[in-house]
Order: C-alpha cells, then structure tokens, then sequence
C-alpha cells in the first residue's frame, strides 16, 4: 500500500540545492488539490451503494417522524436526559448499553475490515454515501462527467450561472434538510418544525444550520479529502489487512503489459503481445478518490467496486471474460486461486476470533437488556443527621432514597428494609406513586428497637417493590449506624 510522505502535509516550498550550472528549482512539497468530476457508472457495486444510500437514508429521515404511543419512538432527549429508543426509555445510569454497543460496533468494523476491506467506507459512511447523492444532484443540474468539465473551464455565461446556483440551491435544501433531521433526533422533530416556522429556538437553529453546513461542505467540496486527510480509518486500516483479505485489486498478471488496440497495431501479433488491459482509464475516470488501482492498492481506495464495475463493462465490450480488476486476496492473486480457494480462507483464526469476540458481546448486551428492570434507586445515608432516638424509644437512622420509574405508565412502589432484628421503615415513607418516567428523592426513616444491635456499622438493604400488574422489586445495600 502506498502511503503519503511524512513531508506531503506541509504547505511550503523548499529551495533545491542547484547543481552547478543548473538554473535554480523551486519544487513545491504540496500539491494542489485536483478536482475530481467523476464519470457515472452502472453494474453490481453500483447497484449496492444505491441500494444503501437508500437503506440508510430511508431510515436517517423517516425515523424521526414515527411515533411510538404519543412519542416519538427514536429520541436522544438531552434535556430531560433520555434516550427514547422505541419501547426503551434509558437513562444516563444505563450509559453502558450505550459503551456495550459502541464496542459491538468497533468490533464489528475490525470483523468485515479484516474479511473485506473497507466495506464500511465504501458503501454505508455517511461521507461516502451523502457524496454519492451530492453527485447525483451535480449530474443532473450539470450533466454528465464531460459537461462538467467543460462547464468547470468555461468562462462565467448565463448558462453556468444557472446551472451553478441550481446545484449550490438543491445541495443547500439537502444540507438544511439533513441539518434539520439531525436535531429532530434530540428535539421532538414535530415540535421543531413547528419552532422552524415560526423562526423560535435559537440553539435549534444554531444546529441545524451548522450540521447542514457541514454536510455542504464535505459531501459537497471536501468529499475524497475527508477519506484521505481527515478521518483516521484510513490509517489504521492496513493494520487489520493481511493477504487474505478480500481488496479490489487489478490483475496485473493478466492485464500487462497494457496497451490501446489501435487500427494501426490490430494486427494479431501485435494484440497477442498485449495484455487484457485496453488502457482505456475508464477505471480511473469512474474513482470518486481519483485513484488508479493498477498502480496497486492505495490508502485512498475506499473499496466501493466502481472500477470494478467499469473494467467488466470494457470487458464485456472487448469480449473477454470479466474480472481484470476484481475483488480478491493478494494470496489469490499470487497463486492464481479460485473464488471457492479464497473464500475458504477468509474464515481464518483471526476472523473466528473477532467472530466470537462480537457474538459474545450481543449476547451480553441482549441478555442484560432483556434483564433489565424499569426501576433504578439510588441510597445515600444522610450525613446531616446521625443515628438519633426517636419516639417510641426506636433508634433512627434517616436515608435520601431516589426512586426512578423508568415504565412509561405511573407505578405504585412499596418501600421496605431487611437485614437487622426488627428493623422497619417509618409507616408515612413505605409508599410513594409516581408518574409515568417520573425520578423523587425521599428522606426514609429506618429504625429499630433500641439495644437490639451492637454499636458500629451494620449491612442492612431497602426493597423497593413496584405494586400493580408489572411486579418488580430493586434491592439496594446500605449501612445502618449504631451509636456507642
Ligand atoms: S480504486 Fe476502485 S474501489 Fe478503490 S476507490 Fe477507486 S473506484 Fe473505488
Ligand atoms: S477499465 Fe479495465 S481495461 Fe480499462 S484501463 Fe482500467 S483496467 Fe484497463
């Protein structure tokens, strides 16, 4: 894999020594950006990055807008601190589901990156897929790749000027748009349009402005340079490669030495001294990070099979069998394996182990949600008031109990203590209801008879049991303190 120089980042120019007798050189250390207009091809790879920029988008946009009872049924509301996620309401307390999932989701990535490449940056990163519809939107206020250059060179006529401004205004309407989707997932989304039209809710539309933007900019002008200089992925990703993962990859061994069949050298001898490779540069000029990958793989490559893709279509059209670019092992190429060859190998002990490593943790993370109860409480000793003796001749110890119903129907608890000879929470503090999401802090006044403990700390727990049809009950440990 080829890799940039440690210098090719620094904006400057460095004088070259000059030889003697040559004219001093000035070589710049950093090259301008090319702008890339990509050429628009169909095939199997396109087919899927369309069919997930659908899959992906559908559910980016639509979700918010469902409704799960009189809510909305995806919903990170920070300002109550919730996270509505269809019939789960969880808390800041239940933050290592959140951890669980983001370590599935890691892992997960280290599984396909090691079977096949980046498969993730390729078709499903937001990056790649919000380009791909950003070109779309090029091509059809622009036209296809060579309108688009000629446009980009022509001077500024009443034609560019309203091709331009129909592609910045369609791009802009998409950002905001998205922008706006984005904050419908941490502000109701029916309540903030509301907000949207009538011009209310300045940190809204903050948001939804700088979210919106942001996706103008990098789907719309940064595109490749996010892949290539600012996401971290791609430098990592060599880490998780080895010779039997699946990359796009050209044959050279087939398709060297490469060459045009000109009139002038059709004839057989000529032809059967080329390799299947035509020189044509479709599968350069199809690359959305402007690569080619007969130079073999590069950082750059995101993995999304266009060029495969256009290889085959040239292939198709020279009558040779598909495949000269394809995707296959470095161990396949190298020993010219079939597909059933490679694939059997894609199943190696490193796959397995990432395999188990992710089953294991969602089945942890199943199993835990599947357990989980809709009741949190929280027991702190209240330090103000120590042990105290109470009427009745009772010694008292007073607790700040915080009970958190986390059903979305209001719920009856009953509060009891275990752990101590005659121990007893006071009749007043043994019920409380609560609303539907609804979290109290109780002070508890736990006693028992006086002498019946030695001085010193004693282990004692509250129970709190949820009434109704939902039975539930919570145990929480604490201390019940005996003065000498
Ligand atoms: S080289 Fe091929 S697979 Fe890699 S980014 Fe370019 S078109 Fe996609
Ligand atoms: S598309 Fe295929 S034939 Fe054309 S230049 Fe690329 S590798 Fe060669």
């Amino acid at each position: 894999m080829t890799t940039p120089s440690p210098e090719s980042g620094r904006n400057s120019r460095r004088k070259q020594p000059a030889l003697p007798g040559a004219a001093e050189q000035t070589v710049p250390l950093f090259e301008a950006r090319q702008k890339i207009q990509p050429r628009a091809i169909g095939g199997l790879f396109a087919r899927w990055r369309w069919a997930m920029v659908w899959a992906t988008q559908l559910f980016f946009y639509g979700v918010p807008w469902l409704q799960w009872g009189d809510r909305q049924s995806l919903l990170f509301d920070l300002q109550t601190m919730r996270f509505y996620l269809f019939g789960l309401v969880l808390y800041p307390q239940d933050f290592i589901y959140l951890a669980v999932l983001l370590i599935v989701c890691a892992l997960a990535l280290f599984l396909f990156t090691t079977m096949a490449g980046r498969l993730w940056c390729g078709f499903s990163c937001p990056q790649t897929v919000y380009t791909e519809i950003f070109l779309w939107l090029e091509r059809v206020t622009e036209g296809d790749r060579s309108a688009r250059l000629r446009l980009d060179h022509s001077g500024w006529t009443l034609e560019k000027i309203l091709k331009r401004s129909a592609k910045h205004g369609s791009w802009l309407l998409l950002s905001l748009w998205t922008g706006f989707t984005f904050v419908g997932y941490f502000v109701p989304i029916r309540t903030l349009a509301v907000e949207v039209m009538a011009l209310q809710g300045p940190w809204q539309m903050f948001w939804i402005f700088f979210y919106g933007l942001a996706t103008y900019g990098n789907a719309g002008f940064l595109r490749e340079q996010v892949c290539k200089h600012m996401c971290p992925y791609a430098r990592f990703q060599s880490a998780m490669l080895d010779k039997d993962t699946l990359i796009v990859t050209y044959d050279s061994q087939r398709g060297e030495p490469r060459g045009m069949r000109s009139k002038a050298r059709d004839s057989a001898a000529a032809t059967a001294a080329l390799g299947d490779c035509i020189d044509c540069t479709l599968c350069v000029q199809v690359c959305p990070v402007g690569i080619d990958i007969r130079n073999g793989l590069q950082y750059e490559c995101i993995g999304c099979g266009l060029c495969v893709d256009a290889c085959d279509s040239v292939m198709d059209k020279v009558h040779l069998p598909r495949g000269l670019i394809r995707f296959a092992t470095q161990n396949g190429m190298d020993n010219r394996w079939s597909k059933a060859q490679m694939l059997r190998r894609v199943l190696r002990p490193r796959v397995l182990v990432y395999t188990a490593i992710t089953l294991a943790f969602c089945a942890a993370l199943a199993m835990s949600l599947a357990q989980r109860t809709p009741l949190k409480v929280n027991v702190m000793r209240d330090r103000a008031s120590l042990a105290r003796i109470a009427p009745g001749g009772q010694l008292e110890n007073l607790y700040r109990l915080q009970i958190m119903n986390a059903t979305e129907n209001a719920q009856r608890y009953r509060i009891s203590a275990t752990g101590l000879e005659g121990l007893t929470v006071e009749e007043e503090d043994r019920h409380i209801a609560l609303a539907a999401i609804e979290s109290r802090w109780l002070t508890v006044r736990a006693r028992i008879p006086y002498g019946s403990a030695a001085p010193g700390p004693h282990a004692m727990e509250f129970v709190v049991t949820a009434e109704g049809k939902d039975p539930m009950t919570v145990r929480e440990q604490t201390v019940f303190q005996v003065p000498n």
